[in-house]
Formats: C-alpha cells, structure tokens, sequence
C-alpha cells in the first residue's frame, strides 16, 4: 500500500540560500490584501494603520542552543533579552514598544523554578521599556528551549522612519558603542571550554563586566529614541544592529538604493572594548563590523539636522550616504578604502 504520492525527492541545502536568501524566496510572492496592511516583510518591523497612528508588529524567536547557551546565560537575563530584542526592533522604526505575546516552549529538563526565573527578567524588561505582557502561548519541545516573543509598538504616522528612506549626502550614525557585545561572548566561550577540560577550574570573569553585560543582558534603545524625538530630529533610514555594522548597513544601502561609506577612526568603541581586544588579540573594528548583538541604532540623518545632534554624546556620526554607483565602503586609518561586506571589510580575508 502506498500512502504517500511519489514525489521528486528535492534536495536544496538551506545554507546554499542563507537567512535573507531563503526569506526572500518564501516572501516574494507575498501579497498584502489587506488596506491597513502598509508595509510587511522586509524591515525592522511590520507596518499597519490604524487611525491617527501606525502599530508597529515584529517578532524574533530565540532557540537554545542557537541564540543562548545555558551554561553560561542566566535564564533571568535570557527572559530580559528575549524582550529587549522586540523592542530593539521597534525602536527601529523610531517607535514605542506598548504590548507583548511570548511563546515559550521547553523540555522536559526544565522545572517549574526555571521558568519563573525566566519570566522575572521577561517582566523587568517589560517594567523598564513600560510594555504590557498580554498573551503567549505554552508548549513542549522535544529538545531544549525556545521562547519567541511578539511584540506591537505604534508610532506618530510623520515620525515613521523605515530602512528605504536614505538619501545621497545624509549623515550615517550610530548610538552607543559597538563590539563589545561580540567580545563578551568570547570571554564566556574561553571560559566554558575551560570548565569542560578541567571542572574544578572557577571561571574567570573578572573586569569584564562591561563586554558581559553587553552580550547577556542587552537593553534597546529607547532612550536614543525619546531623545531624538526631544531634539526633533525624525531620521531618513533607520535599523537595529543585530548583526553587526556592516551587515545593517547595507540592508539601510539596498532598501535605500544608494550606498554608504563608513570611516573607521569614527566606529564608537568603548575604551574596555578596545582594552580587551588588544589582549585577545582580536580587531575591535572587526568585532564592530561583524560581531553583532550590540543592539545599537544606525540611521541616517539630512545633513540639516547635524546642528541639533552633534553636541550629544549618544550619538557619532561615522559615515555618509553616497551615490548607489559609488558603491559601499570603508575607509581605513590609513586611507584606503575597501568595499564594505557583510563580512567586514575585505582585508579582513587578505
Ligand atoms: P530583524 O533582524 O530586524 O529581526 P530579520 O532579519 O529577522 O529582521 O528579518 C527581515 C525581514 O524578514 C523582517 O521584515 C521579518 O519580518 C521578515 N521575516 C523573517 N522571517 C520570516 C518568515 N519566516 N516569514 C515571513 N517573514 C519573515
Ligand atoms: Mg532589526
């Protein structure tokens, strides 16, 4: 008896598409029918009117594993970044996070306690960033944990700022300081492998509190947002840095259609970012433009704006827009400019 139809047996590795690569293949016939429905795949979040405002819907889904290691992420931290993350992407379309659904689904490793330790930090955040829990879903897993948050966040319908709205000669910036989330996670893999080969070994974590901080419990950047709202500055592009500088910089470049030059004596590098990367012998540059996780804001601004900005220290103008044809790139201590990749730069591979 045969119970299923013989089918061409199709065979495509997902990693010969990549992440982007594979969403765009499942997206590109997507068809938006509904009117309120403004904008869907294809930014930080989904844009959909609702009056006087638009409401704002993302979602981001953390797997163990993958996402976080529990040997070293406390699940009170993991509960705030699993927030924190949502709200990142909010911020991203220069809005306000209001609601969150989180779906949680877990072996049968976990006890009752874990996942009340998990949900203390998914309420600090929701305290700190003045977003309400208002649903989820609970279920099993085969293996390990995953926690998939969704969050609505709404936004003044002439403050909205996608990544398409770059234009030649704006200003690009950047909040914070970059890389250090990368070298955090360097410090707690070095000290993981390190307990595994000897237990008795006591991790040492020491004097890296900053770069730890930034890897294991991220906060979003609403505050960036409040203040650009106070300068009156609404920014022409805008998206969260999940995956590095350069990465984030060309989604701005490709939905813009225009390209970007970043300076590298202008990257934000915070004074024990650089300290420690001199002492593992990694390039702080490097761990900015594609180490990821820092959960900053890049934007661009029109040149006009740069008067109301340039006094605040959140903010460091790192590069400018230029003409698609010009292409994106880097420019060097030394002066030489190399293509910008999702990678880095080149001479990351030279
Ligand atoms: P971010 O890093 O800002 O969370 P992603 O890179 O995860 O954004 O996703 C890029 C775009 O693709 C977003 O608009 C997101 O909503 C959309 N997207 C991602 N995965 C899927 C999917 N499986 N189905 C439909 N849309 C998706
Ligand atoms: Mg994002």
């Amino acid at each position: 008896m045969k119970i299923f139809n013989e089918k061409k047996i199709n065979t495509t590795k997902i990693e010969t598409l990549g992440e982007f690569g594979l969403i765009e293949k499942i997206t590109k016939n997507n068809k938006l029918i509904n009117p309120n429905s403004t904008f869907g795949v294809g930014d930080d979040a989904a844009v959909v009117d609702v009056g006087d405002k638009y409401q704002l819907f993302s979602k981001d889904l953390l797997t163990e594993g993958v996402h976080f290691d529990l040997t070293y992420m406390p699940l009170k931290h993991l509960g705030y970044k699993a927030v924190a993350v949502n709200v990142s992407d909010v911020c991203a379309m220069n809005g306000v996070a209001k609601q969150i659904a989180v779906g949680i689904a877990m072996s049968n490793r976990f006890t009752v306690e874990a996942i009340e330790e998990l949900y203390e930090g998914i309420y600090l955040a929701c305290k700190n960033y003045g977003v309400d829990l208002v649903g989820g879903d609970t279920t099993s897993s085969a293996s390990g944990l995953l926690i998939s948050v969704s969050v609505l966040g709404e936004v003044e319908k002439n403050k909205i700022t996608y990544r398409k709205g770059a234009k030649k000669n704006d200003l690009v910036v950047c909040t914070g300081d970059l890389g250090g989330a990368y070298l955090g996670f360097q410090i707690l893999n070095r000290e993981k492998k390190i307990f595994k080969e000897n237990p008795r070994i006591q991790p040492d974590l020491s004097g890296n509190d900053y770069v730890l901080r930034r890897q294991l419990r991220p906060e979003a950047g609403t505050k960036y947002i409040e203040i650009l709202n106070e300068l009156n500055i609404t920014p022409t592009s805008m998206i969260d840095i999940s995956d590095g500088l350069s990465s984030e910089a060309l989604h701005i470049a490709k939905s813009s259609n225009i390209g970007i030059t970043i300076h590298e004596d202008k990257i934000p590098i915070d004074y024990t970012v650089m300290n420690l990367a001199a002492e593992l012998n990694i390039s702080p540059i490097l761990c900015a433009l594609n180490g990821g996780e820092d959960y900053e804001l890049l934007f661009t601004i029109c040149q006009s704006d740069y008067e109301k900005l340039k006094k605040d220290p959140d903010f460091t103008i790192i590069g400018f827009v230029n003409d698609k044809s010009e292409g994106n790139n880097f420019i060097a201590n030394d002066g030489s400019i190399h293509p910008l990749t999702a990678q880095g730069w080149d001479a990351m591979n030279s």
